[in-house]
């Protein structure tokens, strides 16, 4: 008799365990979705002052729902219990559901921002990735692989290059750019990511599993080429940081898609290519704050100025909140002397209009 209930009283623990698992789950998909709705009601056309409040906001819940406390840690196993995860997920869907349907004309671009500095641009003719990484943060992302007619990676670290993607494009017969001196190179995350997250050793054996060589295009400092329609140069640029860091293959990428010229400067300071060579050649600037400030971005007078690289969860929880006070401070510091660039910090699954010309 004593069995019987015992083991009645564990059935009823386990039916307990899963009810409020459930119910956790479903709860954490109501608050992810009403914010995500909230969001979408704040779009990047607004101003940065309407926006002002539910970026704050997505900064606190970043804040909030950070999955773990240590950089090194165990990212991958705490993740997936995360809200965060939750509400990713759910931004990327949407953002997947748009690339998809959407159709822009000849007189616009789209652009999504997915997730640190990956973004995806839309033409009429043609779908562009750049710089789609951090490949832990969602199962879906590889998804992109099957959307897209070009992926361009500035330089090959985690938080900038998926593997997996790469990988998946390649397998969809998709041209991948890379800098030159990438590919078979052994030291490929720097330190930091080295043993721990990432095998250096078994990212290079997933490079080199890449059947058709001929779809990674390598590109050296100062060469252009047209891929895909897509005329894309590649400037010399040395990544920041410590010396294991500053040795990454790096490059600024200069392309154009649809006669909107775009920039992207990725981890690297301006210091082999100075900024006033880009002076009223960038439509859109895609770049990370605090590595440029309001006089370089006067300097180059872009349309739309993309503040990129927050909320990038692999650089710990102090790095994503630092960030957004910065952002907003140099996009306001900019809209005081140039009201006409438009400078957007953005959320993830954003999506913005660019008028081409
Ligand atoms: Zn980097
Ligand atoms: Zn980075």
């Amino acid at each position: 008799m004593k069995k019987i209930g015992a083991v009645l009283f564990l059935f009823i623990l386990i039916l307990v365990g899963i009810f409020s698992g459930y119910n956790y789950k479903k709860q954490v998909l109501v608050q992810t979705e009403e914010f995500s709705q909230k969001i979408d009601s704040f779009p990047p056309s607004q101003s940065l002052s309407k926006r002002k409040p539910i970026l704050l906001e997505m900064d606190r819940f970043v804040q909030d729902n950070f999955p773990y406390n240590n950089p090194e840690g165990l990212i991958v196993y705490t993740w997936r219990f995360s809200p965060l995860f939750s509400f990713f997920n759910l931004r990327l869907e949407k953002a997947i559901g748009e690339i998809e349907t959407s159709q822009p004309t000849k007189n616009e671009i789209f652009l999504w921002y997915i997730y640190n500095m990956g973004v995806i641009i839309k033409s009429e003719n043609t779908t562009v990735g750049v710089d789609l990484g951090q490949e832990w943060i969602s199962p879906k992302l590889t998804k992109l692989a099957d959307l897209v007619d070009l992926l361009i990676f500035s330089h090959p670290h985690p938080d900038h290059l998926s593997l997996k993607l790469a990988r998946r494009a390649t397998e969809n017969g998709i041209p991948i750019v890379l800098p030159s001196g990438v590919v078979g190179r052994e030291a490929f995350y720097g330190e930091r990511f080295g043993e721990k997250t990432m095998n250096m050793a078994e990212a290079v054996a997933k490079f080199a599993k890449i059947k058709n060589k001929k779809l990674i295009i390598e590109m050296a400092p100062g060469e252009t080429k047209t891929i895909k329609g897509v005329k894309i140069t590649a400037y010399p640029a040395t990544h920041r940081g410590p010396k294991h860091l500053r040795s990454t293959p790096t490059r600024w990428f200069y392309f154009e898609i649809a006669n909107t010229r775009f920039l992207q400067t990725d981890d690297a300071e301006p210091k082999e290519t100075p900024l006033f060579s880009f002076s009223n050649k960038v439509d859109v600037l895609l770049t990370a704050q605090p590595r440029i400030n309001p006089e370089q971005i006067l300097t180059i007078n872009p349309q739309v100025v993309l503040l990129l690289h927050h909320h990038e969860l692999g650089h710990g929880k102090d790095a994503c909140r630092n960030n957004l006070n910065d952002y907003l401070h140099l996009a306001k510091e900019v809209e005081k002397q140039k009201p006409k660039i438009k400078v957007i910090p953005i959320i993830w699954g954003e999506k913005i209009r660019i008028a081409t010309k």
